[in-house]
């Protein structure tokens, strides 16, 4: 396996350096996270305000992929509305299990279309999921809550 391609600047970049490290402070989402295949973990922690994620952080031990994942998602999320954080994940996803190609991701994606090559290796597409599905299911927490108020 290639692992120079796996391992793009931009992916190394993000997973020996991850942006957005840490608790969030009034925060108003949180989710963990867990990939028992690779021992990914991670706790995702939004601000969301008026439908809007505001800012977006988490704390993790993962491996590369998904940390610099994790890290990539939360620069991105950053100013979208929940709805477009959703869409990002289905994009994302599809990318991911080879549903589209890098060349059908919105423009505004690109970035995250460097991750696509992971989908060569099928034991690393979780890796770099994760921090995705634990984003949805931050987003789908507050629903609950909503609903018992
Ligand atoms: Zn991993």
């Amino acid at each position: 396996m290639d692992l120079s391609e796996l391992y793009q600047d931009l992916i190394l970049d993000h997973g020996k350096r991850p942006r957005n490290v840490g608790e969030l402070p009034g925060h108003n989402r949180e989710a963990e996270g867990f990939n028992p295949l690779c021992g990914d973990k991670l706790t995702l922690y939004l601000r969301v305000d008026d439908g809007k994620v505001k800012d977006a952080k988490f704390v993790g031990k993962g491996c590369a992929i998904c940390t610099a994942s994790a890290s990539m998602m939360t620069e991105e999320l950053a100013g979208h509305s929940e709805a477009e954080a959703r869409e990002l994940f289905t994009r994302f996803h599809d990318l991911m299990t080879g549903k589209i190609t890098d060349e059908q991701m919105p423009e505004s994606m690109d970035r995250l279309s460097a991750l696509g090559g992971v989908r060569r290796f099928p034991m690393r597409v979780k890796c770099a999921t994760l921090p995705w599905h634990t984003l949805i299911a931050a987003l789908d927490h507050e629903h609950q809550t909503v609903k018992t108020e």
